[in-house]
């Protein structure tokens, strides 16, 4: 299940972050990998934490009684350049932000990320210790953020080329 939600997108906003979404994540894990669960994308202003963390961008997990996943996906709206000449380039950076948390949530989906308790997670079955907030190099080291860094320019250049072949971008 997939929704794409938030007051400041269009019926072909939410359609070309619906297109991205799809289209990457059929090539990030196969729709039987991904069980029942589900996947909500929101688009708007942060919240209290977010503003104080300055995320621009975040990807949550959530497992219920049954064992089902939601992955929630938040990506900030000031992120979006309206004045932007293409309805693509509006959504770039904003489509960026979104395929890299879409390899978070392939992760989570395929349990090789798992958070724990308190200042530890696991990634691919190694325990690892949170970096503090202000450890810039600790976030961008943590295994899992290497690999979403490392794949989003990937990713965005082959939607972007699947966009032009249709004549969309
Ligand atoms: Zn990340």
């Amino acid at each position: 299940m997939l929704r794409i939600q938030g007051d400041c997108l269009s019926k072909e906003d939410k359609k070309l972050l619906k297109k991205a979404t799809i289209y990457t994540m059929d090539y990030l894990l196969p729709r039987n990998q991904r069980g029942d669960s589900r996947l909500i994308i929101t688009v708007s202003d942060p919240d209290e934490e977010q503003t104080k963390l300055k995320n621009k961008a975040t990807c949550q997990c959530n497992i219920g009684p049954t064992g089902r996943k939601t992955l929630r996906i938040w990506l900030d709206k000031s992120i979006i350049r309206r004045r932007a000449k293409t309805h693509f380039n509006q959504f770039k950076i904003t489509i960026q932000d979104l395929l890299h948390e879409l390899i978070h949530a392939k992760q989570y989906l395929k349990g090789e990320l798992v958070d724990g308790s308190g200042q530890y997670y696991k990634f691919c079955g190694k325990r690892y210790r949170l970096p503090d907030d202000d450890d810039l190099m600790g976030y961008y080291e943590q295994p899992h953020e290497i690999e979403a860094y490392g794949r989003e320019r990937g990713l965005f250049k082959r939607f972007e080329e699947m966009l032009k072949e249709e004549g969309n971008a």
